[in-house]
C-alpha cells in the first residue's frame, strides 16, 4: 500500500509527492490475524492475539486532535470517544497534544522482556475491541503507521520503517509547536509540555495517579478554557499551512529525513 494511504490523511496535502507515492510492499505482518500471535509465530516473542502490537499508547499531536474531534465518521468513533474522555479527566491532554500517562511511560520505558504484547493494562485507548483493530487508523501517528513487527525485507525493510517513523514524528513535532506558536504560547510554555514526552521517570504524584494535578494543568493550558474547541482550532490552523509552509517549516533536518526515506526505500526496489 502506498505511504500516501498508510499515514495520517493530513499528511497528503504536505509531504512530497516523492515520498506518498512510495509503495513498500510488505506481506508478513497480517494485522487482520496478527503474525505475532503465539498459533503463528515460531520464535521466542509472541503477543497475545487480542492485543496485538497495541499494548503501546502513541502520543498524539495537538492537529491531530482536532482532526479525529472534528471527524464524525463512524470508523473514527472509538478514537474520538477516547480522546473526549482523556479531556474530561485531565489526562495529560495539553495544548501541544496528548500524552500517554507518566506512570505509563515510565513502565513502558522501564519493560521487562515479554511484557509487551502481553500487559493488558498497557492496551492502548484508541483500541477498538469490538472490531480488534485501531481505532482512530486514519489519524494514526507516527509510530504506529510505520510499526511493522516483520518485513518482507528483513533487516533493510525495517531500517526503512524506522527512517519513515524519524521522519513523521519531526513533521508531528514541528507542526505541533508551529500551531502553538500562532496561538500565541511562548517557546518557553511549548518547551514545559515538551517534559511530558517520553519520560523515564515521574514525581510520586506523576506515578500514583493518572492524571495531572489541576493547578499544574491549568497553568499549562494559558488560559484556554474549552480544550474541545482549542484542539479543533489547531487542525484549523494546520490546514491553512500550504506544502511550502510545512517544507520551510521542517528545513535542513527535514530534508536530511526525507533522504534517508528514499534511500532506505531501495530494499522493496
Ligand atoms: S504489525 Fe502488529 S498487528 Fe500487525 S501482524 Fe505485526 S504485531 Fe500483529
Ligand atoms: S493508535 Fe491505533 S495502532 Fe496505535 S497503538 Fe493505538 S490502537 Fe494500536
Amino acid at each position: 500500500m502506498k505511504i500516501r494511504h498508510q499515514i495520517a490523511e493530513l499528511y497528503g496535502a504536505w509531504l512530497p509527492n516523492a515520498l506518498l507515492e512510495l509503495d513498500p510492499r510488505e506481506t508478513k505482518a497480517t494485522c487482520d490475524s496478527c503474525a505475532m500471535a503465539p498459533s503463528r509465530h515460531r520464535g521466542k516473542t509472541t503477543y497475545r492475539e487480542d492485543l496485538k502490537c497495541c499494548t503501546y499508547q502513541p502520543w498524539l499531536p495537538n492537529y491531530i486532535v482536532g482532526a479525529i474531534l472534528s471527524d464524525e465518521r463512524d470508523s473514527n468513533r472509538v478514537g474520538r470517544e477516547a480522546i473526549l474522555k482523556k479531556i474530561s479527566r485531565r489526562e495529560y491532554t495539553l495544548p501541544i497534544g496528548i500524552f500517554p500517562p507518566v506512570r505509563y511511560q515510565v513502565e513502558f520505558n522501564q519493560r521487562a522482556e515479554g511484557e509487551f504484547g502481553w500487559r493488558e493494562d498497557w492496551l492502548c485507548p484508541y483500541f477498538n475491541h469490538e472490531a480488534q483493530n485501531c481505532g482512530l487508523w486514519r489519524h494514526r501517528g507516527s509510530v504506529c503507521t510505520s510499526y511493522y513487527c516483520k518485513s518482507d525485507q528483513k533487516a533493510a525493510g525495517k531500517r526503512f520503517w524506522k527512517s519513515l517513523e524519524s521522519y513523521l514524528h519531526y513533521v508531528e513535532m514541528a507542526l505541533a509547536e508551529e500551531v502553538l506558536a500562532h496561538l500565541d504560547f511562548s517557546p518557553r510554555q511549548v518547551s514545559e509540555m515538551l517534559d511530558y514526552m517520553n519520560r523515564q521517570e515521574g514525581t510520586v504524584a506523576e506515578l500514583r495517579s493518572w492524571v495531572m494535578p489541576a493547578a499544574k494543568f491549568k497553568k499549562l493550558w494559558n488560559f484556554y478554557e474549552d480544550p474541545v474547541a482549542f484542539y479543533k482550532k489547531t487542525y484549523e490552523v494546520a490546514k491553512a499551512q500550504s506544502r511550502e509552509d510545512v517544507e520551510l517549516l521542517m528545513g535542513d533536518l527535514g530534508d536530511l529525513l526525507r533522504e534517508t526515506v528514499l534511500v532506505d526505500m531501495r530494499c522493496f526496489q
